[in-house]
C-alpha cells in the first residue's frame, strides 16, 4: 500500500480545486498559470463583474444567493398596522 501524498489542506494535487476564497468547487476546467483553477460559477461571476482586479476577485467570497425575504412581513413587524 502506498501512502497518500499529504499536503496542506486545499492544496491536494489533482483535485483541480477552485482557487477562489471559500469556493469549494473542484474539478475546474479553467486554469490560469498565474491564478490557478477557477470553476464555472466563479468564472461567470468574474465575467459579470467585468473590469475587476483578478487577484482581488479571487480573494472575495462568493456571492451568496439573495435570500428570498418577504419584505412586507419584515417591515410589517417593525411597523405593525395599528
Ligand atoms: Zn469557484
Amino acid at each position: 500500500m502506498g501512502s497518500i501524498p499529504s499536503g496542506p489542506t486545499g492544496d491536494i494535487m489533482g483535485v483541480l480545486e477552485c482557487a477562489r476564497r471559500d469556493c469549494e468547487n473542484i474539478m475546474c476546467d479553467r486554469y490560469s498559470p498565474e491564478y490557478g483553477y477557477i470553476c464555472d460559477e466563479c468564472f461567470e461571476e468574474l465575467v459579470e463583474a467585468g473590469p475587476v482586479d483578478i487577484e482581488s476577485f479571487m480573494g472575495t467570497r462568493r456571492k451568496r444567493p439573495v435570500p428570498d425575504i418577504d419584505w412586507y412581513s419584515h417591515y410589517n413587524e417593525i411597523f405593525p398596522d395599528r
